[in-house]
């Protein structure tokens, strides 16, 4: 499955944080079941509206949503990079998740100590930033020694590797993150600078941990994130985590008093859910039917016969086709027989690519 590694100094609200996330999966219905993989490893159910409006539709007697993971990353502290504190084992668990969340402190509490002893989310995010860049940089520079001779023997895989790591090496001399070269990336190096595995090359959601009665408005030190979010392309929300920690213990009727006391629309995590899901580049297809409609995970690019390999390799190999509706045809419709009338049901062969949506049902030889 896909993972979120949830980072930040310590004292920020990171356990807090993911202790609502499990808790909230926990009390969810059986067929939202959350499992502990790990300690610190949670799975969670993705929110989708499209989910329940198809299932109107489809007659389901069973929503399945998608899931992704959570996991909890602590131990960072100044100096990771050279092994201080719990730094290697931090270093080696980030290196294993596919988007970073890294939890900002935007509260004021003077009970609560802070590391640095003061309230600087941009410049703890530099902090935490500095350390992944250490570390990449160090691995990097070696890789790419080895890498400029096996390219000037010809070796024809270091010659295509090479640019991508020798601008990514670059930013990082510049004391930048990796990060920057994804906003406008050819899918062929984004492959190869993805195979490099680097810290500071993973997406990342910067989530500000802000008092309870900033929780809809932010304050000074969220819009300073925002603007250093958006300086690199990444993305900020705003989260107030002892809110969160309140709300996974109601009852759901209760959650949504509380959240529109608070002003919330809805729940901060479903917001962190979804924008984790994003981060992570996937899209959802759907397959529908009297018995369940369940919502399925691939990465944006996929076609037809890797999206039904994640139902059952069997489908992978034995595909034929892909009854394909769009989403917005399948509801405004009325469904499969709707869409097929319309002529908007279509079959799709091995080189479709599938949209996020997509309500699908596979034809297979066993
Ligand atoms: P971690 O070290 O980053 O995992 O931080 P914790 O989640 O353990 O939180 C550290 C302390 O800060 C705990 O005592 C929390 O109760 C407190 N805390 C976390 N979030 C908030 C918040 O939004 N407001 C306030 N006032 N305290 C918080």
């Amino acid at each position: 499955g896909f993972k979120c590694g949830i980072v930040g100094l310590p004292n920020v609200g990171k356990s807090t944080l993911f202790n609502a996330l499990t808790r909230t999966a926990a009390a969810q219905a059986a067929n939202y079941p959350f499992c502990t993989i790990e300690p610190n490893t949670g799975e969670v159910a993705v929110p989708d509206p499209r989910m329940q409006a198809i299932a109107n539709i489809a007659g389901s007697k069973e929503l399945i949503p998608t899931r992704i993971s959570f996991v909890d990353i602590a131990g960072l502290v100044r100096g990771a990079s050279k092994g201080e504190g719990l730094g290697n084992q931090f270093l080696a668990n980030i290196r294993e998740v596919d988007a970073i969340v890294h939890v900002l402190r935007c509260f004021e509490d003077d009970d609560i100590t802070h590391v640095e002893g003061r309230i600087d989310p941009v410049a703890d995010a530099e902090t935490v930033e500095t350390e992944l860049m250490l570390s990449d940089l160090e691995s990097l520079e070696r890789r790419v020694i080895q890498t400029r001779k096996r390219a000037g023997a010809k070796d024809k895989e270091s010659l295509a590797v090479l640019p991508v790591m020798e601008q990514a090496l670059a930013l990082l001399q510049d004391g930048k993150p990796v990060r920057i070269m994804l906003k406008d990336i050819a899918l062929d190096d984004l492959k190869i600078l993805q195979g490099l595995n680097l810290l500071t090359s993973k997406p990342v959601l910067y989530v500000c941990n802000v008092a309870e009665a900033e929780a809809s408005t932010g304050n000074e030190h969220t819009k300073a994130v925002a603007d250093m979010a958006t300086s690199q392309g990444a993305r900020s929300v705003i989260i107030s985590a002892a809110i969160e920690a309140e709300v996974a213990q109601l009852p759901d009727e209760e959650a949504k008093e509380f959240l529109d006391e608070m002003g919330l629309e809805e729940a901060g995590l479903d917001r962190l859910i979804r924008a984790g899901y994003e981060l992570l580049d996937l899209i959802t297809y759907f397959t529908a039917g009297p018995k369940e409609t369940r919502a399925w995970t691939v990465e944006k690019g996929a076609k037809a016969p890797q999206a039904a390999g994640v139902i059952h390799t069997d489908f992978e190999r034995g595909f034929i086709r892909a009854q394909t509706i769009a989403y917005n045809d399948y509801v405004t419709l009325g469904g499969e027989v709707g869409a097929k009338e319309a002529g908007k049901a279509r079959d799709e062969g091995k080189e479709y690519v599938v949209q996020d949506g997509d309500v699908l049902l596979f034809k297979f030889n066993v």
